[in-house]
């Protein structure tokens, strides 16, 4: 493996700063600690910055004259869930930890920056973004809000999740989609109460709720193509109040992911059209609100990313033909305005899974990420 000699140097000091945003997680847009501590590195390493959307911070760093402008972004929230791992550095505040590993991936950025004060010789510009909100809250909305493809004349684009299950040396490298889009929908289905002895006089909306069930669960193995992936899930159903009475409406809600744009086109008109029918047969009502949360996420440089990546742990070690995710990462809307590239770093075979109360990052990685940062811009500026 070739990490970075100078990246290898200050390893410990990295390994200390993940610590400390470990033991101190915050969640959702509020990562205003976490920026401070950010911030304070930059100034120690004379890199300016500035604020964007919601507590996320950009870093730019000039090199020599040349046209090219290369963003690296990483997140920093953490997870509203209790740790239960028990080593020294564990999360500090109850009902929170870092259970994605934002922690390091934000660290990884930070020994970029570190390795970048001391080596200006690129031919362009670097970014650092730093950003929050990425479980569910819209970080990367709020920084695109905030003019970041204004202000930045952005070419390239690229982030990294640590991956439980691969190991720590290996890095993932997907041709097209790597994460999935994630749409949430709610079905109103609304008929007419009444007393549950006189169905007749009532117009019950459960028959209807039922055949919609049915149907939506039959979308993914009749309609979406054989060689396509999907998932459809109910996650709530509510309705009625009364032991003897028929309510007035149900309610019922679900998640979909695709890893295709015409696969969740498709999916969304056979809900439509599924909520549609069972409400046509039985006479009621029903209403489909389907937003559409986070897009696919497409590499559209997968050869630079997977050259950078052979770079530093050997062509053997670069992985291209895992699967995508079913999850999905907001990195995706920076893919939609810009060129770039998402890829995995393995954080190791018997890491737990992320979310999981005893994840934790894999410091061994924290090189392997910023040596790839440092071996896309050798390949790009
Ligand atoms: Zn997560
Ligand atoms: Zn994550």
């Amino acid at each position: 493996m070739a990490l970075n000699a100078d990246v290898i140097a200050l390893l410990d000091e990295f390994k200390d700063i993940r610590h400390k945003i470990h033991q101190h997680p915050e969640v959702g847009l509020e990562t205003a600690q976490t920026v401070v501590l950010i911030k304070s590195k930059l100034d120690e390493y004379g890199i300016s910055y500035e604020n964007i959307g919601v507590n996320s911070l950009v870093a730019e760093i000039k090199g020599k004259a040349g046209d090219t402008t290369v963003a690296f972004r990483v997140d920093m929230d953490g997870l509203e869930m209790s740790e239960e791992n028990d080593f020294s550095y564990k999360s500090q505040v109850e009902g929170r930890m870092h259970a994605c590993g934002h922690d390091g991936h934000c660290t990884s950025l930070i020994a970029l920056a570190a390795y970048l004060s001391k080596h200006r010789d690129f031919n362009g510009t670097v970014l650092l973004l730093f950003q929050s909100g990425e479980e569910g809250y819209e970080g990367a909305l709020r920084v695109i809000e905030d003019s970041f493809f204004d202000k930045y004349k952005v070419d390239y684009m690229f982030g990294f999740h640590a991956w439980p299950g691969l190991a720590s040396g290996k890095i993932a490298v997907h041709n097209g989609a790597c994460m999935a889009s994630e749409d949430r929908f709610e079905i109103m289905v609304t008929g007419k109460s009444g007393h549950a002895s006189m169905p007749h006089v009532c117009n019950e909306p459960f028959a209807a709720v039922a055949d919609i069930i049915k149907g939506l669960q039959t979308i993914v193995g009749r309609k979406v193509p054989s060689h396509e992936r999907g998932v459809v899930s109910i996650t709530q159903v509510h309705g009625g109040s009364l032991r003897n009475g028929i309510p007035d409406n149900v309610m019922v809600q679900g998640n979909v992911r695709t890893c295709n744009e015409d696969v969740q086109d498709l999916i969304e008109e056979s809900i439509a059209q599924t909520v549609a029918g069972a409400c046509a047969i039985y006479g009621v009502k029903g209403v489909l609100d389907y937003v559409r949360k986070h897009p696919v996420l497409i590499n559209s440089t997968p050869d630079v990313a997977r050259k950078a990546a052979e770079k530093v742990v050997g062509p053997e070690n670069v992985v291209t033909d895992l699967e995508s995710s079913m999850a999905a990462e907001d990195f995706a809307f920076f893919m939609k305005h810009t060129k770039g590239c998402y890829v995995w770093i393995g954080n190791g075979v018997d890491s737990p899974p992320l979310h999981n109360s005893k994840f934790d990052f894999n410091d061994e990685i924290l090189p392997v990420a910023a040596s790839f940062f440092i071996a896309v811009i050798d390949e790009l500026l």
